[in-house]
């Protein structure tokens, strides 16, 4: 029986407690939601920090905050961003791979963010994988388009990216790539033989992306980066919801859901 891996991103940069009332924000809040889903059905949680004022930081206290108050309540694999928000250097956005997180998102390329649009060329992506290879940090390869796969080739090559491949393909951003099963076919079209990837569904994409990931053998992630309505004018009461459906969802597929032990033996991570 094939496995599903579920990742939650609890908060994201963008979302705010405005938008999203049951939005996790302290270190405690998603800590506490991060134990949650994983009871729910979650082997991953992404994870973002914000600071005093609820705005994205790259403050690595606050991220060491935030992962020690995970590891404390549950084995849940912590991956964290190094995509930042927007407006924050290279050097803020990679500070807390230091922190030693089981994976990292790397971003493959430059993209439209909206109206903003978030910086990385192929310098920044090697600096970034060299520091995540430092630290022993498994990198989630973002992609939010098709030529972001194909920049990834480029650092395989180089040596600076290892096998097993974990790509992230965020679709339906904003001025970004739309997700289509056709644009979906694409990507995976790109990915070296036998990779690994997630769906990430953004806004209105967020079902199609679940049931697109079941249907193509891809990993589901949900949570309040990537939408904060449960169903068409019904915000989500928690990050935990998400997950219980996406679990529902794929079991009703006759997948079962991988544990945070199962990714660790995946993806060679520490502690497997
Ligand atoms: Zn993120």
């Amino acid at each position: 029986m094939a496995k599903m891996v579920i990742t939650c991103a609890l908060t994201g940069a963008e979302t705010t407690k405005a938008q999203a009332p049951a939005l996790p924000v302290t270190p405690e809040e998603l800590a506490a939601s991060a134990e949650e889903c994983c009871k729910a059905g979650a082997a991953i949680v992404h994870l973002h920090a914000r600071g005093e004022d609820g705005g994205p930081t790259a403050d690595v206290k606050v991220f060491k905050k935030a992962i020690d108050l995970i590891r404390k309540r549950t084995d849940v694999v912590v991956e964290i961003t190094t995509g930042g928000a927007v407006g924050m250097t290279p050097e803020e956005r990679i500070a807390p791979v230091a922190l030693e997180p089981d994976m990292a998102s790397l971003d493959c390329g430059t993209v439209n963010f909206g109206n903003d649009y978030i910086v990385n060329t192929l310098p920044i992506m090697r600096q970034f994988a060299s520091e995540m290879n430092k630290h022993k940090v498994h990198p989630t390869l973002e992609c939010f388009d098709v030529s972001h796969v194909q920049s990834s080739h480029i650092l395989i090559k180089e040596g600076l990216i290892k096998p097993p491949y974990h790509y992230g393909f965020v679709m339906q951003v904003p001025a970004a790539l739309s997700l289509t099963p056709k644009t979906l076919g694409y990507m995976m079209d790109q990915m070296p033989a036998d990779s690994h990837f997630t769906v990430m569904g953004i806004g209105r994409a967020h079902i199609p992306g679940i049931c697109l990931a079941i249907a193509a053998g891809g990993y589901i992630r949900v949570g309040f980066e990537d939408n904060i309505y449960y169903a068409k004018g019904r915000l989500a009461k928690s990050n935990t919801e998400f997950v219980e459906r996406a679990v529902r969802m794929s079991k009703e597929a006759q997948l079962e859901i991988a544990t945070p032990g199962d990714v660790r033996k995946l993806f060679g991570l520490r502690g497997a």
